[in-house]
């Protein structure tokens, strides 16, 4: 990842628009084939609207599934993805709030269920960051707001969740490489990943009994809002990874299909690492 070298304040940080990058990311490669592995079921994304989350509710339309996705303030590019959804012959439930609060995860999961009658397939993805290059400037308000957003969520949606999700139901949370290597400018982002590391291995000893699978995905440098919005040069983002460039969300959203589906039936308290090809321990 490239060196930032001058931040917004946390403040006035807010998620970036995916319908203004440039170039805009590639979400679904054109030639993507679904073969029905999720026909029928039901998929509740966080952070759909853009990126690796908009990819991974795109590759599961393809494949048969109703979405309900859940974003929190980019009403444009959750609309865009809503009507690409729906080309596919699919129902899109757009569901606009934020999740930092534990009520509006309880509600959004409620919201899913009252619409669909179900929910097979939780994918916890949504994140933020607030790069900062010494420990000494990550305020207490900041460390807050970092796990509250990050962490906290995957929580509550999952408690939530747990009251609907049934044996061959799956449950995917998105990590970070940092959780790994860890991240000299993003010690708070790169410590809540680490934390969804554990809570997914954790998660998914418990629910071995009860049949559903709990995974993960741990992306590297992927070309999406979320970076373009935090960093400021980006010239040389991703080409220090071995294969010496960044990712597109369309790289990420086909393992989400897996995961989700009976393909990956004895798999459980997993991540798959999507990142050019840095070697990871774990
Ligand atoms: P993104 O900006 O496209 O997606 C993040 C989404 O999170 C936003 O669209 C936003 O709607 C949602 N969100 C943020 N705060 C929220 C809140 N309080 N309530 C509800 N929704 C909220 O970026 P992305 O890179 O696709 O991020 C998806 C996941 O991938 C994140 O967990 C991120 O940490 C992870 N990740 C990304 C990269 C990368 O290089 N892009 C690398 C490693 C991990
Ligand atoms: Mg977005």
């Amino acid at each position: 990842m490239s060196k930032p070298n001058k931040f917004p304040d946390q403040e006035q940080r807010k998620p970036g628009d995916q319908h203004k990058m440039h170039p805009e990311p590639e979400l679904i490669r054109k030639d993507y084939k679904g073969s029905e592995k999720l026909k029928g079921k039901v998929a509740l994304v966080t952070g759909g609207d853009s990126g690796i989350g908009a990819s991974a509710v795109l590759h599961f339309a393809k494949e048969g599934a109703h979405i309900a996705l859940v974003y929190l303030e980019e009403s444009k590019d959750a609309e865009a993805i809503k009507k690409q959804v729906e080309q596919e012959g699919q129902e899109c439930l757009l569901i606009k709030t934020d999740l930092s609060s534990e009520e509006n995860c309880k509600a959004c999961v409620e919201e899913c269920v009252t619409k669909f009658g179900k929910i097979n397939v939780l994918v916890n993805n949504h994140a933020t960051h607030f790069p900062k290059n010494s420990l000494s400037e990550i305020s207490k308000s900041q460390l807050k707001d970092t796990f509250e957003t990050n962490v906290y969520p995957f929580f509550y949606l999952t408690q939530a969740a747990l009251k609907h999700l049934k044996a061959q139901d799956s449950i995917i949370n998105t990590s970070s490489v940092t959780a790994y290597r860890g991240s000299s400018h993003l010690v708070d982002y790169s410590s809540a990943k680490g934390a969804i590391v554990s809570f997914t291995r954790s998660l998914s000893a418990q629910l071995t009994d009860k049949k559903i699978r709990v995974n993960g995905v741990a992306p590297g440098p992927i070309w999406t809002p979320l970076v373009v919005s935090s960093f400021d040069d980006l010239s040389d983002f991703g080409t220090d990874t071995p294969m010496g460039r960044a990712g597109q969300p369309s790289e990420l959203g086909p393992a989400y299909v897996f995961l989700a589906c009976q393909d990956s039936s004895y798999i459980t308290g997993q991540f798959i690492h999507i990142n050019g090809g840095e070697i990871i321990g774990g």
